[in-house]
């Protein structure tokens, strides 16, 4: 499957001065006054280009505030003709995207909620044909890279070229730290496969509160993510919806300032010494496949004997004095007990893979 995809780089249409991207605003809009406020105060921090908010809030259950709907537009064009930032809106239906380009909208996105049924994301690039208006795409709430690489295939399809990948986490099960769990290994392989798909990074949905955004949007910084969506409500503790993790717009200015910009290239002496450090790395690689490749061979090895005398494969005993051993000397070397003991998990059950495999034939 090739990825035939028509993406415009982010600075070809927004002035980034090669900074990262930054968009702020309300989860919800509530009113004229927290819109108009917060959007003030908003435009003032230099680094934020986008002014965000939500208009459509179905709930997860339905007897809270659930957003002020097609009202709020007009307050957004004023944020615009105001302030000059560029407004998105979330849109979940093709009506949505209708009456957001009736109020000039600038940016349309599409919801976690939204992208993981493709019924939807079908429907929407119905009404996107021809219109040349850009689109942001948050990761499905599920962590399944392919839903969210098909709800990007399909907008551009339609058209669309000024696109952007948001990541705002996943879900899981179990307790976790996060509201949505980061996964960085997603959009790190989105990246991979779509080079020229610029992410954004929302930690305000992956953290779910305000204490751990700063630690999230640097991580992103440093991961290479193009850019950040974060929450803002003029008076955050009042905020209608997502009320744990909405800052004031001063909170955020202090956040984005305290930020580490790392750049991706340094001087000539450097990428000489990286590619040497690089080179050695690779050979290191080389000789682990060739070890791990014959440590295999030895395995196969032992099946074979085994399958002749009958005897069983996993050998409990055995197995535990070599795990145990294997920490004790990688303890030694000053590598951590819990990569070793998941790299030790992951070998052996490749033997046991490989004996059986013998065995059943
Ligand atoms: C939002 O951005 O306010 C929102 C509803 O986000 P998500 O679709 O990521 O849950
Ligand atoms: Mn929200």
């Amino acid at each position: 499957m090739s990825h035939h995809l028509n993406i415009a780089p982010l600075s070809s249409w927004i002035d980034l001065q090669d900074r990262p991207l930054v968009i702020s605003g309300p989860c919800s809009a509530e009113n004229e006054k927290q819109v108009m406020t917060t959007a003030r105060e908003i435009a003032k921090i230099p680094q934020v280009k986008v002014f965000r908010s939500g208009l459509w809030k179905p709930r997860t259950r339905p007897h809270y505030f659930e957003g002020v709907g097609e009202e709020g537009l007009k307050w957004l064009q004023q944020v615009k003709a105001e302030t000059g930032l560029m407004t998105a809106v979330e849109v979940a239906s093709p009506q949505h995207v209708e009456i957001c380009l009736q109020h000039e909208v600038d940016i349309l996105w599409l919801g976690a909620r939204t992208v993981v049924n493709p019924f939807s994301v079908q429907e929407i690039t119905e009404v996107l044909k021809g219109l040349d208006i850009p689109v942001m795409i948050k990761n499905p709430v599920s962590p399944d890279l392919k839903l969210w690489m098909g709800a990007i295939e399909r907008v551009n399809q339609a058209g669309v070229t000024r696109l952007i990948a948001i990541h705002r986490g996943f879900y899981s099960l179990g307790k976790s730290l996060f509201r949505n769990p980061p996964m960085w290994e997603i959009p790190v392989e989105l990246k991979r496969i779509i080079p020229e798909i610029p992410i954004i990074t929302d930690p305000s949905h992956i953290c779910g509160n305000r204490n751990t955004l700063y630690h999230i949007s640097q991580k992103a910084m440093d991961l290479e993510m193009d850019g950040l969506m974060i929450e803002a409500h003029y008076n955050p503790t009042r905020a209608l919806t997502d009320v744990e993790q909405q800052i004031s717009p001063a909170e955020l200015e202090q956040l984005l300032d305290k930020l580490v910009i790392r750049k991706t290239a340094g001087d000539e002496a450097f990428q000489q010494k990286l590619n040497e450090l690089r080179d050695e790395v690779d050979q290191l690689d080389s000789e682990i496949i060739e070890l791990l490749s014959k440590r295999l061979d030895l395995v196969e090895e032992i099946g074979k004997i085994k399958q002749e005398k009958n005897i069983t494969i996993l050998q409990i005993k055995r197995w535990n004095e070599v795990f145990k051993e294997r920490l004790r000397q990688g303890k030694e070397q000053g590598l951590n007990t819990g990569f070793l003991s998941k790299f030790l998990e992951i070998l052996h059950n490749e033997a046991i893979r490989i004996q059986n495999e013998k065995l059943n034939r």
